[in-house]
């Protein structure tokens, strides 16, 4: 069998680059040590951050500086800046592909507080969002 690429794990990492050179019309292959269902990935339960509502006094910038001062300076503050930036854009598309967050009654996203957050800005499954991103974009890529 013969392939463009081949993506080495099955993380959330592994399956949205999977996912994405699939999209533009490439034969992909993932080879992975374990189980994809037994990835970091997929034990993350916490959620995702991610500035969605700014009338909670949250902003970009402040997501910046949080994830720049939880790295404790180890972190490149320009590619903190695009993951932060791009964070809302990729809520959305996993939410479109069929991750189904926490929401309000009105059907908005909900956020909660998390470690080393300033405003409550963590998108969440319950306690599986990490494993509920994994089984959707697995079947994604599968489709
Ligand atoms: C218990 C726990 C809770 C967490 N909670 C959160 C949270 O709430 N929010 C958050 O943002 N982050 C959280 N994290 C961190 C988060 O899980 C990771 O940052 C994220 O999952 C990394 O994704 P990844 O796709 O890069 O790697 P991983 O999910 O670690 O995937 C790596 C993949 O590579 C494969 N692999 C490894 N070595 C090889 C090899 N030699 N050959 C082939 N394949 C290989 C593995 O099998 C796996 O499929 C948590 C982590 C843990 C462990």
């Amino acid at each position: 069998m013969l392939y463009d690429v081949i993506v080495i794990g099955s993380g959330i990492s592994g399956l949205y680059a999977a996912l994405y050179a699939k999209k533009s019309g490439l034969k992909v292959a993932v080879i992975t040590k374990s189980n994809p269902f037994r990835s970091n990935s997929s034990v993350a339960s916490g959620g995702i951050n991610a500035v969605i509502d700014l009338s909670a006094y949250d902003s970009v910038e402040r997501h910046v500086n949080d994830t720049v001062a939880g790295s404790d300076g180890l972190s490149h503050r320009a590619n903190i800046q695009s993951m932060c930036a791009e964070a809302p854009n990729i809520i959305w598309e996993l939410k479109e592909m069929g991750v189904r967050f926490d929401s309000d009654d009105n059907g908005d996203v909900k956020q909660r507080p998390f470690g080393g957050a300033s405003a409550n800005r963590t998108c969440y499954i319950a306690d599986r969002t990490g494993a509920s991103i994994v089984q959707t974009l697995f079947v994604k890529c599968k489709n």
